[in-house]
This record gives C-alpha cells, sequence and structure tokens, in this order.
C-alpha cells in the first residue's frame, strides 16, 4: 500500500532543475501565466537551469522579481544530495547522491554515478534505475534488494552535479588537479554512458525524455552521437530507442552461445542471441560510422578462450560493430575471478585480426571503486568494499 502523503510533504518545493519543458510549462500554468507569455518564460528558464546552471532563481536576471518570487515560493532548483564524493588520482570521480524521498515513508534512496576523464573527453556513466531487476550472475547492481526506476529529473540529476562539481557551467571553477578537460570551447562532460546502475531499456520513457534534454540545442547540448546506451538485450525496446532517441548503442553480450549467456545474463531465456543479433541489425541508424558497441566481460575460465574469441568474431560478421573487452571487476561473495592479463591480450589479438577495434577498457582510478557492475550504493558497504578491494578495482575509459 502506498503510504498517504503527508501534509508537510506536500509542502515540499517542486524541483525544476531536471524538468521537462512540458514541466516547466505545467508549472508556470499552476501560477497562471497565460499561453503566449508562458512559452517565453519556458524557454528563460530553461536557459538559466541548462545553458547556465543556475542554482537559484534569484540569478535569473531576464525575468520579473514578482514571478521569480512567486517561483521560489513553489520550486527549489536543487541537486541530488552529494553524500561521498571519490576523487581518484587519475581524476576518475565518483558521487554516490542521495534522492529526494518519493513518499513519506522513504529514506531517500542513493545511487552512483562516475566521471572518467580523458585528454580529449570527459565521459559521465549515469545510473537509469535504483538496482536492477535483471540479477545477471557476475554483476553487484543485481543484487541490490531495493530496485525502482528513477525519474526524468533524477537521470539529470546527475548530469547537473558533475557540471557544477567540474564547473561545466559557463562562470564555472574546474578543478586545478589539471586531469579534467577544459579550456576555450572545450567540455568536461562531453560524453554520457547509460552504464551505471540498472538497465535503461527497463526505464524507457524516463531515459528518453531525459536524452532529449541533454540533446536539446538550447540547454545542455550534448551530441547523440556522444550518448550511449548499454542494454543487456532488452529486444523489444531496441528499435524504440534508435528510432526515439537515435543514440548509440552498446550491447552486454558477454557470450557466444545460449546455455552460457543464459547463466551470464539470465535475460537470455526470453531474448536468445539470435534475437538479440536480429536486433542490433535492425537498429536504426546503425552504420559503419556509428557501430554498435558488443561488450564482453572477461571471466576466467567461463568465456575467454581462443576459441570463444573466433566464434564471437564469427557471430558479429557483418554487423557494423565494435567489441569492448571489459576486465572482470571482482566484488566481494562474486562468484568469477577476472581472466588473466595475457588471456585478455590473446582475445583482443584475435578479435583485431578480424578487423574489429578491441579496446580493453584500461584499468584506472585504482583507488577508488567505481567500476562496471560495483555499483551498489550502500554507504556503509561501500566503505567496507573500499577497504578491501583497494587495489582490485579497475576503472574504465570509455569511446
Ligand atoms: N544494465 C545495462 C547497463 C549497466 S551495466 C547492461 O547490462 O548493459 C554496464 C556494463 O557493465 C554492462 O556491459 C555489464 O555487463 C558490465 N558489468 C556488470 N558487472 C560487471 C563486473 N562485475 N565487471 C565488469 N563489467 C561488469
Ligand atoms: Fe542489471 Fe546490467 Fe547488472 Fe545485468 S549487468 S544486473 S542488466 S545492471
Amino acid at each position: 500500500m502506498t503510504p498517504a502523503v503527508s501534509a508537510a510533504e506536500d509542502r515540499r518545493p517542486v524541483r525544476l532543475a531536471g524538468a521537462t519543458r512540458a514541466e516547466l510549462a505545467c508549472a508556470l500554468a499552476n501560477l497562471g501565466l497565460a499561453d503566449r507569455e508562458r512559452r517565453m518564460r519556458v524557454s528563460q528558464l530553461w536557459h538559466w537551469i541548462y545553458h547556465r546552471g543556475a542554482r537559484d532563481f534569484s540569478a535569473m536576471r531576464n525575468i520579473a522579481r514578482p514571478l521569480l518570487d512567486r517561483l521560489a515560493e513553489r520550486h527549489d532548483l536543487e541537486r541530488p544530495e552529494i553524500v561521498a564524493e571519490q576523487i581518484s588520482a587519475d581524476g576518475t570521480r565518483k558521487w554516490l547522491l542521495r534522492l529526494p524521498p518519493v513518499h513519506a515513508r522513504d529514506k531517500g534512496a542513493e545511487i552512483e554515478c562516475v566521471y572518467i576523464p580523458e585528454s580529449d573527453r570527459g565521459t559521465l556513466c549515469v545510473s537509469s534505475q535504483v538496482g536492477c531487476t535483471l540479477n545477471c550472475s557476475f554483476c553487484h547492481t543485481g543484487t541490490m534488494a531495493l530496485v525502482r526506476n528513477l525519474t526524468t529529473a533524477e537521470i539529470l540529476g546527475q548530469v547537473l552535479v558533475a557540471r557544477d562539481r567540474l564547473g561545466d557551467f559557463p562562470g564555472g571553477v574546474a578543478p586545478t588537479d589539471g586531469l579534467v578537460p577544459s579550456g576555450e570551447g572545450v567540455r568536461a562532460v562531453s560524453n554520457i554512458v547509460f552504464m551505471g546502475m540498472g538497465e535503461p531499456l527497463y526505464n524507457f520513457e524516463a531515459v528518453r525524455d531525459a536524452i532529449a534534454v541533454m540533446t536539446d540545442g538550447d540547454g545542455l547540448s550534448l551530441s547523440r552521437r556522444r550518448i550511449t546506451v548499454s542494454t543487456s538485450g532488452v529486444v523489444p525496446e531496441m528499435s524504440r530507442l534508435g528510432a526515439e532517441c537515435r543514440t548509440m548503442l552498446a550491447v552486454s553480450l558477454h557470450a557466444t552461445n545460449n546455455p552460457l549467456r543464459d547463466r551470464l545474463v539470465p535475460l537470455n531465456r526470453k531474448y536468445p542471441i539470435e534475437q538479440l543479433l536480429q536486433a542490433c541489425r535492425d537498429y536504426p541508424g546503425a552504420s559503419n560510422a556509428r557501430r554498435i558497441t558488443f561488450e564482453y566481460v572477461m571471466l576466467k575460465g567461463v568465456n575467454d578462450t581462443p576459441a570463444e574469441a573466433k566464434a564471437l568474431v564469427r557471430l558479429l560478421r557483418g554487423l557494423p560493430a565494435k567489441i569492448n573487452l571489459i576486465p572482470f571487476n571482482p566484488w566481494p561473495g562474486s562468484n568469477y575471478e577476472c581472466s588473466d592479463w595475457e588471456t585478455i591480450e590473446r582475445f583482443s589479438e584475435i578479435v583485431f585480426n578480424a578487423g574489429y577495434a578491441s579496446p580493453v577498457r584500461t584499468p584506472r582510478g585504482r583507488d577508488i571503486l567505481a567500476a562496471c557492475g560495483q555499483l551498489k550504493s550502500e554507504s556503509e558497504k561501500l566503505r567496507a568494499r573500499a577497504r578491501m578491494m583497494l587495489e582490485e578495482s579497475l576503472v574504465f575509459g570509455q569511446d
């Protein structure tokens, strides 16, 4: 049963940081603004929120004071609360964020979001759900008890936090460590990957709407080609993603035959490899210039033989594909080990010789815990794990 909304909760300001244009219009309509003025004010608010990164209504100089006061009475521009910020020696950053409660008894869920700087780009890895229902056997996120979809605003909140912290809004101050790309016309957050917690295609509408805000030219203005959505293979939603979002696609393949993939990615029992690859062939917009990334986690003694590397290239023949080999990131209680480095190299060589770029996600940020599949947002566990796995964790660099 959903707990009743308390009177106090009812009075909580409605957050506009992360709102869509339609939500902004609705907020203004509730303040009694007529259609024509509303449209103009939506554009102004949009510019302030997403282009300028305003955190306070009073900064919005081109909007009349009485309207700003009324907005501030009912709304705020807060971001998700930063519970912890960890910064690796190589500039990789991880934020543990607390979301505002959605009902009276909710204490507020926590999610993680990771930033990976490289010389020519900065990639933000965002979560689409708290936890994940899909239980891939090698993934820590799949073991979280609490699972819910994030709202569009909660997805966008991660981008706003990152841009705030990286000085990526006009007038912002970039970190002085020299590791975050910065300078005239350079953006600290230039790429987004939906590779944090959750299965983005199980939260399609919120992800789609967040992508629309991210790519809006008057606001965050990110290129669709620099946004990648990773799926474990939710076949029926893949064509929608291509048609409605036109982003890059990454597919978590991890095995070349159904019995093994059934074990690693249980969703395979519903949508087996043949159906998944057909959906990739049909993916709108895929071409040699816009290749689909196939992710393949390297699990010692499970999927890492030369024969499997050959099977992988056979399987992907004819598809505009890139192959991304991910060293397995262990977590306490996991039943797998990462393949030896020589095994990964041998695998990678076979893939490379078959004509595929086969970057191995480079180990990065060993001093913080921010790797694929390790994300599990319970601060206590996080601290314990950070102590235990200081030397084991791997963070990757993403195309
Ligand atoms: N749910 C989506 C996106 C989030 S997971 C998906 O599965 O694609 C992002 C990537 O991390 C996926 O390729 C996933 O298979 C991989 N991953 C999960 N756990 C991992 C682990 N422990 N080590 C390495 N990669 C992992
Ligand atoms: Fe969910 Fe992706 Fe983890 Fe599988 S790998 S449990 S789909 S987050």
